[in-house]
């Protein structure tokens, strides 16, 4: 009964997007709502009619990744469930979301040596006291067993991306970010919420792959 009661004081007694009486963060009725790509190109994630390995979208570009993935849309229940992981309910959120997303994920973008994360401004971590990405990443690292490397910085301020025009996007976080430890020859999965244009993991894997990272694939949950 003890435990039970701790349990309770962790374990939400409502959905967070619908409010319905749910154990878990988001309900199933709610779970069921969220939509998943059935087809994306494996280099850069876009969605696509059928399987391909590279698109109109990744072919043109200067691209640090090896492939990028991403589960579904950016709207609706998962637009929400990200939201909330951002603004009110950190850890639970990205427990159930993470469980929700590896049974999908392409396993050839798994097998690596470290699991990292996008580092967010310093503001923004002291405002929430935590970073999405890094609970997102560190929920993938103890589901895969593998482990989790904080490694990358921000050099420099950058505007927030989601108040930018795509196009200004990539300037904006250019050489923005570098790294802080020993990654050489290491293949590393670079975890983060929403995939838009992809400048900022892009500049992300630039900064890994400058300082001798064999691979960098990025995963994540949703694209813009
Ligand atoms: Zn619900
Ligand atoms: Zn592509």
């Amino acid at each position: 009964m003890i435990i039970k009661g701790l349990l309770d004081l962790i374990l939400p007694s409502s959905c967070f997007i619908c409010n319905s009486s749910s154990k878990k963060p988001i309900c199933d009725i709610c779970t069921e709502k969220i939509n998943y790509f059935d087809a994306v190109c494996s280099r850069c994630g876009k969605p696509t009619v059928v399987l391909r390995d590279s698109c109109s979208f990744c072919r043109p570009k200067k691209l640090y990744f090896d492939k990028a993935w991403a589960y579904g849309p950016y709207e609706g229940v998962l637009k929400e469930a990200i939201l909330s992981l951002k603004y009110d309910n950190g850890i639970k959120i990205a427990l159930q979301l993470v469980d929700m997303v590896l049974p999908k994920v392409n396993k050839e973008l798994l097998d690596v040596d470290i699991i990292t994360s996008v580092p967010t401004s310093f503001t923004k971590y002291v405002k929430r006291g935590y970073n999405q990405s890094e609970l997102l990443a560190k929920a993938f690292s103890a589901n895969l067993a593998k482990p989790y490397y904080d490694c990358l910085y921000r050099v420099r301020i950058v505007k927030d991306q989601m108040s930018l025009d795509k196009k200004d996007r990539g300037l904006n976080v250019k050489s923005a970010f570098d790294v802080k430890r020993e990654v050489k020859d290491l293949s590393i999965l670079l975890v983060d919420d929403v995939f838009t244009t992809g400048a900022t993991v892009n500049e992300c894997c630039n900064a890994l792959k400058s300082k001798g990272v064999k691979i960098t694939n990025v995963v994540t949950l949703a694209k813009a």
